[in-house]
């Protein structure tokens, strides 16, 4: 059975990156009827940010990425934070040590800052030289007696050698040895750094599949020593493309939102989220681009996922979004409106009619924020018109008879319904023999004061025969 991890440090919110590679792990997890594990990585006491875990689970709920074990959900292989599984990252560093694998390292940061001067002033890259790598034992003793502060670091190979790594996104990735450095695995408080701890855990957690953003793959040598000094099967390991800003930089906070909690927050489906971070390096092979999550996980496989970096495009974002609204029945556009709707002075109106206007809403919302502005029409005493490039087009004379004709032929409408107000703009174009743009264009702009607003008709049933004739006097009064 295959089991992946999500295994996120609590240093903040949780990433578009992030999310994506939940996302890759967690679909074929559900393809293969595997587990979806949450492993928080939190052994960088320094980097904690508090309510990080919180904010990351609350993020992943939202995206409906459900999770079989973690945290305060439980599992056969936790604890799943990693602050509480110390026991069993000393238990394994000292199986290196004893083996010969790793060894106390006693350099004060200090003498590791000059050392790097000096390599850098040599022109040499700038690594740990391995001068405590041979300390002989009664030294050792003798220091670790005395008190003294010391980190543990893993052995490189001594003779140089083709390390080879296969990464089933890149295929056989190959690193000389000596490129590598002696790397920190338990630090000078006693915490496993990030290679130690990730190592451990994806072994006894049965970890079957890593799955990680790319920016971690120049760990993957020394992941992969560890695995054959511990003498475990490495996992299979996939390493995935970066997502880049459209003038293909790293995707950057500065060139547009990359938390997650931003797109929520700026009204887009987590479905649509979801479809759109899905294709972030993926294809399914066709021109599908609008997947459910059922087809997501029916259709991912790892076999179509890039190398090359993903572009983060938003109005393809923007468009996947405004097709997933679309795609929402009434009652479930109505639900996701609501928070939304409620920031505004309008969410006391009467729920059906909320939902109502809502539905003609529907097609023109690009987010679900945009609800926002376009209650007011609706639902405001008096909505008025200000944009001047409307406001010309209605001062046309050919506007001010059709809007004329209107305000004496709908006093004889009883009740202004969708079929109503048709048949009182036939009546109007008979009468004034005016049609198409010149006909509907002053009435479109006096009813909903948007060049491109919701459907006429529509429009005009909600809003009854006595605010139709209050928007077309207004619209004959500027
Ligand atoms: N804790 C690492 C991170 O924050 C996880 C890397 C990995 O998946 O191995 O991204």
């Amino acid at each position: 059975m295959v089991r992946l991890r999500f295994a996120p440090s609590p240093t903040g919110y949780l990433h578009i990156g992030g999310l994506r590679t939940a996302l890759f792990s967690y679909l074929y997890a559900k393809q293969q009827n595997g587990s979806f594990v949450f492993r928080l990585e939190d052994t960088d006491q320094q980097r904690l940010v508090e309510g990080s875990e919180q904010d990351l689970l609350k993020m992943l709920k939202w995206a409906g990425l459900e999770i079989d074990e973690g945290p305060g959900i439980g599992g056969d292989y936790g604890p799943y934070r990693q602050s509480e599984r110390l026991e069993t990252y000393q238990k394994y560093a000292q199986q290196l040590l004893d083996s010969g694998h790793a060894y106390y390292c006693f350099c004060t940061p200090e003498e590791l800052e000059v050392m790097k001067r000096e390599q850098q002033a040599q022109g040499l890259p700038t690594r740990y030289d391995g001068r405590h790598r041979n300390l002989p034992l009664e030294e050792v003793k003798q220091r670790l007696g005395s008190g003294e502060s010391y980190v543990i670091r893993m052995k490189i190979p001594e003779a140089n050698e083709n390390i080879v790594m296969h990464d089933e996104i890149r295929g056989t990735v190959t690193i000389e040895s000596e490129q590598l450095e002696d790397q920190v695995i338990v630090k000078a408080d006693g915490f496993p750094t990030y290679h130690l701890a990730s190592v451990v855990d994806d072994h006894l957690m049965q970890i079957t599949h890593v799955v990680r953003g790319e920016e971690w793959l120049p760990s993957l040598p020394k992941h992969i020593l560890l695995y054959r000094y511990f003498n475990w099967e490495p996992p299979h390991f996939l390493h995935l493309p970066l997502i880049l800003n459209p003038d293909l930089s790293k995707l950057s906070k500065r060139q547009g939102d990359v938390a997650v909690e931003d797109y929520q927050a700026k009204g887009y489906l987590p479905m649509a989220l979801v479809n759109f971070i899905a294709l972030l390096g993926w294809s399914s092979g066709d021109d599908q681009e609008l997947f459910s999550r059922e087809e997501l996980i029916e259709k991912f496989s790892f076999d179509r996922v890039n190398k090359a970096g993903a572009v983060f495009d938003q109005d393809k974002l923007n468009w996947m979004n405004q097709q997933h609204i679309l795609s929402l029945s009434p009652d479930g556009l109505y639900a996701w409106l609501k928070p939304f709707i409620m920031t505004t002075p309008f969410g006391t109106q009467e729920e059906n009619l909320l939902k109502r206007v809502c539905a003609i809403l529907q097609p023109r919302l690009v987010t679900l924020k945009d609800v926002t502005e376009k209650l007011a029409l609706f639902f405001e005493e008096e909505p008025t018109l200000k944009d001047q490039k409307l406001i010309e087009v209605l001062q046309k004379e050919t506007s001010r008879t059709v809007l004329e004709a209107f305000r004496k032929e709908i006093q004889a409408v009883e009740e202004m319904n969708g079929d109503t107000f048709k048949s009182l703009m036939k009546t109007i174009q008979k009468s004034t023999k005016i049609r198409g743009k010149d006909l509907w264009m002053p009435m479109r702009y006096a009813l909903t004061l948007e060049e491109h607003g919701p459907d006429l008709p529509l429009v005009a049933e909600i809003f009854g025969k006595k605010k139709c004739l209050q928007m077309v006097e207004q619209a004959l009064n500027i």
